[in-house]
C-alpha cells in the first residue's frame, strides 16, 4: 500500500459530535476490551447501544462483556443492545463501490428508529466498523466518504460514535494522507492502551536514537491535525513520520519491539498467580499488578501510593525491613522471606515475598515485591504440627499408661520375637533392660509344659485367628518360676495386615497359689467334716440306743425329775444323731456314682422324686404339675437331691390351702432355668439369702427339719457354676429357681 495511491485530498467534514476512532492494528485484543467498556458504559447510563461489527468481533465483545458486569443476552433481549452485521449493512447501501447517500440514510434510519423505540428519551451510542471494513479492503476513498456521511447524518440523531480501524500505528501507512483524512473526520483518537505502554515504548525508542545532547522530548507536532484530540504516543509517531521519515522506520521498529515486549511482560505479570508490587526506597507503592486483587484482595488503585510496610504484620516488619535493606545492598538479587500481610478484609494471610531491587533497571526503576499466597501451605504445616503434637502427647500418655500398668503388655512377631514390651513385662521376665529382651525370641523362657500351646496361640493370630486366652508358666531370666494368664489379639496396621500379636499378661502366681491353698483347705475341711460326721455316727448311735434302753428299762422306777432328765437326754441323743446324719449327707452331697452319664432326663427324675414323696403328697392332698422338662447337664443323683429338697420343702411349708406345686423349665442360650413354685407360707424378703446357709431355718421344732436341705442345693448348684435363689413374699408362696449352664463340660469330681 503506498500512500500516494490512497491520497484523496484533505477535504471532508469534521464532526461536530463525539466521533471517536480506535486504531487497533497493533493490538486487536485492546479493541475488544475498549469496545466492551464503551458498550458497558452506555448500558450503565441506560443508553441504547448499537454495535455494527464483524461476527468475529461481535463474538469477542459478547465474551468480554460479562467481565465489565454486563449480561449481553439480557441486554439484547431487552432491546437495549443491538448487534448488526457490518458487512451485510454495508452491502445494503454500497453502489458501485461508493456509499449511496439515500440508501445509507435508509439503513441508518431504520437502525436508529429501532433504538429509539426501545429507549425513548435515553442517549444513544454506536460502535461501527463498516468504514474500517472498507479500509481493510483498501477502499480508502469509500471509507472516507462513509465517515463523511456519518458526520452529516449523525448530529441530528444525537448519537455518539466509536469507529474501529485495523490500522497499525507502527506501520508506514499510519502517517499517510488517507490516514490524515480519516483522523480529521473524527473528533478524537482513543489511546490504544490506557496503561501508557505505547507512550513508554515510543519514548524509549526515540531515546535510543537521540544524539546525546539533543532534547529527547522535543516532538514535532506539525503533522497532527489541530482539531482532533490525539494521544501523545500517536502524536509522536505522526510527527516522526512527517518530520523525519527516514529515521522513523528504525525508531518505530524499536518502538514496536518495546511495545510488544511490554505487553507480553504485562500479560505475564497480570496472569501470574503471584501479586507484584513495585515500590521506591521510601516504601511507597508505585505499581500494583491486577493479580494483587486475587492474592490480597486489594484493587491495585487502592494501594498505589500507600506504604508497602503497612501491609506487613507488625511482628514481621523487622524481618521485612532487614530483607529490603539486604536487597538494596545486593541489587538484582532476589531475596525471599515469609510474612503475614493484611488482606482487604482485615485479616492476615501468609505470603512468601521475594524482594528484588531493580531500581537501576530503567524499565522497572524500583524495588519489586513478589507475593505468593502460601496460606494453604501454612495451614497444612500448622495442621501437621498440631497433629504431631497431639500424636506426641498421645504417645507419651500411652507410654506412661503402659509403663505404669501392673500387667505386661507386649507385641510378639510371628516367630515369638519381642517387638515391644512395657516395664511390667521386663520385670516379669526378670530382664534388667529392654535390650535384653527386644528382638529376642520369648519361647525359651516359657515352661516346656506350656511352650507348644503358647507358640500355637501366637502363630494363630498371624494365620487369621482372633487370638485367645492361655495360662502358662515362665522360668524367668534369673530363674524365678511364675504363672501368667495372657490374652492375645492380632495387632493390625492401617491396611488391616496383622503385624504382631498383642497381648496383656497378668501374673497369677499368687492368685493360683491362693486358689490352690483354698482348694486344699476346703478339701481338708471336707475330709474333716466327713470324718467327724462319719466317725461320730457310731458313738452317737450307741449313746442314743443306750439312753433309749435306759429310759425304757427304768421308766416308772425313777422319780419324776429323773424321768424328765431321761427324756431330755433321749431327745438330745436323737437330735444329735439326725444332725450328724445331715452333716454326712451334706459332705457327701457331691459324690457321684460310678458309671453314671452326666446328661439327665429331668422328667424321669421328677417321677422318682414324686414317688419318694408319695406319702407326704397323699396326706397333704397336694397337686403337683410338671411341664415337659429337658435333659439337663447334671448327674442324676444331684438332680434328685435338688428336686427332692425343693418339692419336699414346698409340701412342708404349705399354707392352709391345699398345696399346689409347679415344676417348669426355661432354656436360654447360655443356661437352663428350673423353677419349683408353690403356694405355701412364703418367706420374708430379708431371709431369702440366709435360708441357703448350713443349718439355717426359719422355723422351730414344730416343723421337722435341720436346715441342711437348701445348703445342699446351694452346694450342688455352685459345683455346676449355676445360681440358686428364691422369689417370695410371706403368704404369697415361693418360687425356687436354679440355673445350669449349658455347653460347658461337667465338673469332674
Ligand atoms: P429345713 O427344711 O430342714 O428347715 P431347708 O434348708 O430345706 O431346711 O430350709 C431352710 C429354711 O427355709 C426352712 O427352715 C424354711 O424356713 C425355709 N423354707 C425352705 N423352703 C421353703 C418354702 N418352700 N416355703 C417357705 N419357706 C421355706
Amino acid at each position: 500500500m503506498s500512500s500516494s495511491q490512497k491520497a484523496i485530498g484533505h477535504g471532508g467534514l469534521h464532526p461536530s459530535h463525539l466521533h471517536t476512532i480506535q486504531l487497533y492494528g497493533a493490538d486487536e485484543r485492546l479493541l475488544t476490551v475498549n469496545v466492551a467498556r464503551y458498550i458497558a458504559e452506555g448500558l450503565q447510563l441506560d443508553e441504547a447501544v448499537l454495535v455494527i461489527a464483524s461476527p468475529d468481533h461481535t463474538a469477542a465483545f459478547v465474551r468480554q462483556l460479562p467481565l465489565a458486569g454486563i449480561h449481553p443476552d439480557r441486554a439484547v433481549k431487552e432491546q437495549q443492545l443491538t448487534f448488526l452485521d457490518a458487512k451485510r449493512m454495508l452491502d445494503s447501501f454500497m453502489v458501485d463501490g461508493r456509499p449511496d447517500k439515500q440508501l445509507f440514510r435508509n439503513a441508518l434510519g431504520s437502525a436508529v428508529r429501532a433504538m429509539r423505540a426501545a429507549q425513548p428519551g435515553a442517549g444513544k451510542r454506536a460502535y461501527g466498523e463498516m468504514a474500517g471494513t472498507l479500509w481493510a479492503r483498501d477502499e480508502f476513498a469509500a471509507a472516507i466518504e462513509l465517515e463523511e456521511l456519518w458526520n452529516e447524518f449523525v448530529p441530528p440523531l444525537g448519537l455518539q460514535l466509536f469507529c474501529g480501524y485495523p490500522i497499525n500505528v507502527f506501520d508506514a501507512e499510519f502517517g499517510s494522507a488517507d490516514v490524515h483524512s480519516i483522523l480529521r473526520s473524527h473528533s478524537r483518537v482513543r489511546a490504544i492502551d490506557e496503561d501508557g505502554d505505547l507512550e513508554r515504548a515510543v519514548q524509549r525508542a526515540i531515546d535510543d536514537f537521540a544524539p546525546p545532547d539533543s532534547d529527547p522530548h522535543s516532538i514535532q507536532t506539525a503533522a497532527v491535525p489541530d482539531d482532533v484530540m490525539v494521544p501523545d504516543a500517536e502524536k509522536a509517531i505522526l510527527s516522526l513520520r512527517a518530520g523525519r521519515p527516514g529515521h522513523a522506520k528504525d525508531v518505530l521498529s524499536h518502538a514496536r519491539h518495546y511495545y510488544q515486549a511490554e505487553k507480553h511482560f504485562r500479560a505475564l505479570i497480570e496472569n501470574s498467580s503471584d501479586a507484584i508490587l513495585l515500590m521506591n526506597p521510601g516504601w511507597e507503592i508505585l505499581y500494583a499488578s491486577h493479580s494483587t486483587a486475587r492474592v490480597l484482595g486489594y484493587a491495585p488503585a487502592r494501594i498505589m501510593g500507600t506504604n508497602c510496610l503497612h501491609l506487613v504484620h507488625p511482628a514481621d516488619r523487622d524481618n521485612a525491613s532487614r530483607t529490603v535493606a539486604d536487597a538494596l545492598a545486593t541489587p538484582r538479587v532476589p531475596l525471599r522471606f515469609e510474612a503475614r500481610v493484611r488482606t482487604n478484609v482485615g485479616d492476615w494471610g501468609w505470603v512468601e515475598i521475594t524482594v528484588t531491587d531493580l531500581s537501576l533497571d530503567p524499565s522497572v526503576g524500583g524495588i519489586v515485591w513478589n507475593y505468593r499466597d502460601i496460606s494453604e501451605r501454612k495451614a497444612a504445616e500448622q495442621a501437621l504440627r498440631e497433629s504431631e503434637r497431639r500424636l506426641a502427647t498421645r504417645e507419651r500418655y500411652l507410654q506412661t499408661l503402659l509403663d505404669s500398668m501392673p500387667d505386661c503388655v507386649k507385641v510378639l512377631g510371628r516367630h515369638g520375637e519381642v517387638l515391644e514390651m512395657n516395664a511390667a513385662g521386663l520385670r516379669m521376665l526378670e530382664a534388667d533392660s529392654p535390650q535384653q529382651v527386644i528382638g529376642q525370641c520369648v519361647y525359651p523362657v516359657i515352661d516346656p509344659s506350656n511352650r507348644g500351646a503358647f507358640q500355637a496361640l501366637n502363630e494363630s493370630v498371624f494365620d487369621g485367628g482372633t487370638g485367645g486366652t492361655l495360662d502358662f508358666s515362665v522360668n524367668g531370666l534369673k530363674g524365678a518360676h511364675r504363672t501368667f494368664e495372657t490374652h492375645v489379639v492380632p495387632l493390625r496396621d492401617g491396611a488391616d495386615r496383622v503385624i504382631g500379636a498383642l497381648s496383656a499378661t497378668r501374673d497369677i502366681t499368687e492368685r493360683e497359689a491362693a486358689v490352690s491353698a483354698l482348694r486344699q483347705a476346703n478339701e481338708s475341711l471336707e475330709q474333716f467334716g466327713y470324718a467327724a460326721a462319719h466317725d461320730l455316727q457310731e458313738p452317737i448311735r450307741n449313746v442314743s440306743l443306750y439312753t433309749e434302753l435306759l429310759a425304757r428299762r427304768y421308766r416308772g422306777k425313777l422319780d419324776e425329775q429323773a424321768s424328765e432328765f431321761m427324756d431330755i437326754t433321749v431327745e438330745g441323743a436323737r437330735r444329735m444323731q439326725a444332725l450328724v446324719s445331715d452333716l454326712l449327707a451334706y459332705t457327701r452331697s457331691l459324690d457321684k456314682p460310678q458309671n453314671e452319664l452326666p446328661g439327665t432326663d429331668a422328667n424321669g427324675v421328677v417321677a422318682e422324686v414324686l414317688a419318694n414323696l408319695r406319702t407326704a403328697i397323699g396326706t397333704t392332698g397336694a397337686e403337683v404339675v410338671c411341664g415337659n422338662l429337658p435333659s439337663l447337664p447334671i448327674y442324676r443323683v444331684h438332680l434328685v437331691q435338688l428336686l427332692q429338697n425343693l418339692v419336699g420343702n414346698a409340701l412342708k411349708y404349705r399354707s392352709e390351702d391345699l398345696p399346689h406345686i409347679e415344676i417348669s423349665s426355661l432354656e436360654r442360650p447360655e443356661e437352663f432355668v428350673i423353677t419349683v413354685r408353690d403356694n405355701g407360707i412364703g418367706i420374708p424378703a430379708d431371709q431369702t439369702e440366709r435360708i441357703f446357709g448350713v443349718f439355717k431355718r426359719l422355723h422351730g421344732r414344730n416343723v421337722a427339719g435341720n436346715g441342711i436341705g437348701l445348703a445342699i442345693c446351694q452346694r450342688i448348684i455352685s459345683h455346676y457354676e449355676g445360681r440358686i435363689w428364691v422369689e417370695s413374699q410371706p403368704g404369697q408362696g415361693s418360687a425356687f429357681m436354679f440355673t445350669l449352664p449349658c455347653r460347658r463340660p461337667l465338673p469332674t469330681q
